[in-house]
């Protein structure tokens, strides 16, 4: 766990948040901050900065996380509509919260700009 890490936080259960899925690699709650109806965020328990500091070995982690976003789409009732999904890497990926995280976007038409 990253000590000032929010995200590492989350998952200690030191700070709240509304949790829609865990298992024991993954956490997902609701963006405090939501963008559209359906704003979640998926993590991996283990701090990863970004997706700039994945290795090698860490492809089924990411797959994992793509298949939870999926999931909970459907359990939203997203996932015929449309989403989508965003993982913002970095100073110019606009990334706030250095803990790796995608988020899962929906339940409005969203505009086209990208992010
Ligand atoms: P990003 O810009 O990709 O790093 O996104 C970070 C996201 O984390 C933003 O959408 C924030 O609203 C969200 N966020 C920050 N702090 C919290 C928190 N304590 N609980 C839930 N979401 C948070
Ligand atoms: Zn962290």
């Amino acid at each position: 766990m990253a000590e000032e890490c929010i995200l590492c936080r989350i998952v200690a259960g030191e700070v709240h948040s509304d949790i829609v899925y865990q298992d024991e690699d993954f956490l997902a709650f609701r963006d405090i901050s939501p963008q559209a109806p359906t704003h979640l965020l998926i993590i991996p328990k283990i701090h990863i900065t970004s997706s700039a500091e994945l290795i090698e070995g860490q492809q089924e982690l990411v797959g994992r996380l793509i298949m939870i976003a999926r999931n909970l789409a459907e359990k939203e009732e997203i996932a015929k509509r449309g989403y989508r999904l965003v993982m913002n890497c970095g100073p110019d990926g606009g990334q706030a919260v250095p803990h790796l995280h995608l988020h899962l976007i929906g339940g409005m038409r969203l505009d086209d700009r990208l992010g």
